[in-house]
């Protein structure tokens, strides 16, 4: 089975999937990590990602498609849960492609609709564990106020493109792209929404489970 989570910046793609994939044995695939693993090797397809990422904008599809298809690729017998990719319908074909060469398709995606207001503040309040990446809301988490990690006391950092003037405008971008994207997998049948605004995490997280468990 695998799996698209869908979502504005913010919505909680990441989060969930991490859970996710522990909970089931899933791969998480997550585009942003993969571009960031590349950045961090300092080459110049690296310094090439860091422009689009820290102006807030797409990296090209390019690029980004054939990072995909070989990370596909490496952990083609596993289940995946995709997060932050496909990000366009263009996209979304070149994944039906390469998961048809090992015959594998998209079986559920799971939109997570958020309120906009919502989303800002949940980004303004998003930090990153330095030790292991873990995503912390200072609004949500235990470690409100000391601004370290509350599982292994690392300290917690804000994403470049997280900040206030670049979050509008990932929102602005991303918008339209996910609503046809919504559609895109409505047509196909296998679209689920859930509504998380307002909503306690652990509420919206056994929504997921049960739509998940109603698909396996
Ligand atoms: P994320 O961690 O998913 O929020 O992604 C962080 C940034 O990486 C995005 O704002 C984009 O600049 C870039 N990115 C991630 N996934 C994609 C994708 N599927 N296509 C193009 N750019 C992407």
């Amino acid at each position: 089975m695998n799996i698209i989570l869908l979502g504005l910046p913010g919505a909680g793609k990441g989060s969930f999937a991490k859970k996710l994939s522990a909970d089931y044995e899933m791969f998480h695939l997550s585009s942003g990590e993969i571009l960031k693993k590349v950045i961090k090797k300092n080459t110049s397809l690296g310094k090439k990602i860091n422009n689009y990422i820290d102006k807030g904008e797409l990296v090209p599809d390019n690029i980004t498609v054939n990072l995909i298809k070989k990370k596909i690729r490496q952990i083609s017998n596993k289940n995946i849960i995709l997060d932050g990719f496909p990000r366009s319908i263009k996209q979304a074909e070149e994944l039906d492609e390469i998961l048809k060469q090992f015959a594998k398709k998209i079986d559920l995606c799971i939109y997570l609709k958020v309120a906009v207001e919502e989303l800002i503040k949940r980004i303004s309040g998003r930090r990153i564990c330095k030790i292991d990446g873990s995503i912390h809301n200072l609004e949500f988490n235990s470690s409100q106020g000391d601004e370290k990690c509350s599982e292994n006391s690392g300290n917690l950092y804000i994403r470049e493109d997280d900040k206030p003037e670049i979050v509008k405008k990932r929102i602005e971008n991303s918008e339209k792209k996910t609503k046809l994207l919504a559609n895109y997998y409505e047509n196909k049948g296998i679209l689920e929404s859930i509504k998380t605004t307002d909503k306690p995490i652990d509420d919206s997280y056994e929504e997921i489970k049960n739509i998940f468990v109603k698909y396996s």
